[in-house]
């Protein structure tokens, strides 16, 4: 895949999922913008890791839940680059609490993360992509949009089942010349499920055919897939990327 001179880029890369996308986009030839909202020494190393590659990377501190932050952080992208080719929303929190326990406002941060976010910024993104005639969009959703079973991240279940709805109609927005997609991981490893319990995560491995958690990579590369024109004729679609899950 050949992302040479693209300009791209991914919310919420300083670690993680979004880290893998940001790093291999770059090493496929692709002008980097790595997103971070308070982490600024990781975002500092992402960038210094991608420069490394010989493409220009900048990273760019926004909180993609806030209108104005992100508004500011297009301007500057565009100000740099005068477009931007494709947009990964990657960024997003997962409050895990008792159902009973949880509190409003763990509701209100993870909606307006998850899902007002992904929102705004292909608001503000998509404008330039219909003006240029081209652009990629692609969400992480997640296999807790689709099938609910933990009912201690009920608002964050609801966020990417909304997501899923809500690629769709980005689809119908950007149509003719934006692709928007949605990948759907299971289980990744990474920092997000650093707090769950080792018992819990033992039984949730034991549901997976291939009998592991994804590694980051193996998210990233089916992002890539989806922004490239190798998957030029697939719009408003979600791929699942969960190493198969035992129906029980
Ligand atoms: P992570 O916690 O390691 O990374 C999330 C990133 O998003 C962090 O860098 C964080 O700072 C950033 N972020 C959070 N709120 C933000 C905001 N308001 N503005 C800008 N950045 C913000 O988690 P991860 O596992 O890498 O998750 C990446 C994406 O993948 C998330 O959308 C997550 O819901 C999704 N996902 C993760 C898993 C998993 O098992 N790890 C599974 C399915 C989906």
């Amino acid at each position: 895949m050949n992302f040479l001179d693209k300009v791209v880029l991914v919310t919420g890369s300083s670690r993680g999922i979004g880290r893998s996308i940001a790093v291999k986009f770059a090493k496929e030839g692709a002008n980097v913008i790595v997103n971070y909202k308070s982490d600024h020494k990781s975002a500092e190393t992402v960038t210094e890791i991608i420069s490394s590659y010989g493409h220009d990377c900048i990273c760019i501190q926004a909180d993609v839940s806030k209108e104005s932050s992100v508004k500011s952080m297009v301007e500057q992208i565009i100000e740099k680059y005068g477009r931007i080719d494709v947009l990964v929303n990657n960024a997003g929190i997962a409050i895990d609490a008792d159902f009973n326990e949880r509190k409003i406002k763990d509701w209100h941060d993870t909606l307006d993360t998850n899902l007002v976010g992904v929102y705004l910024v292909s608001k503000y993104v998509g404008k330039y992509m219909k003006e240029q005639e081209y652009g990629k969009i692609v969400n992480i959703t997640s296999t807790n949009g689709m099938d609910t079973m933990y009912t201690y991240s009920v608002d964050y279940d609801a966020s990417k089942a909304a997501l899923i709805n809500l690629t769709k109609n980005l689809a119908i927005e950007f149509s003719p010349y934006v692709n928007v997609n949605a990948v759907a991981p299971g289980w990744v490893d990474t920092e997000m499920n650093a707090d769950l319990s080792k018992e819990y995560l033992r039984e949730e491995k034991a549901k997976i055919l291939l009998q592991r958690f994804a590694e980051p990579e193996e998210v990233a590369e089916v992002v890539l897939f989806l922004a490239s024109d190798k998957a030029r004729y697939i719009d408003g679609e979600t791929i699942r990327v969960d190493g198969g899950i035992k129906l029980l």
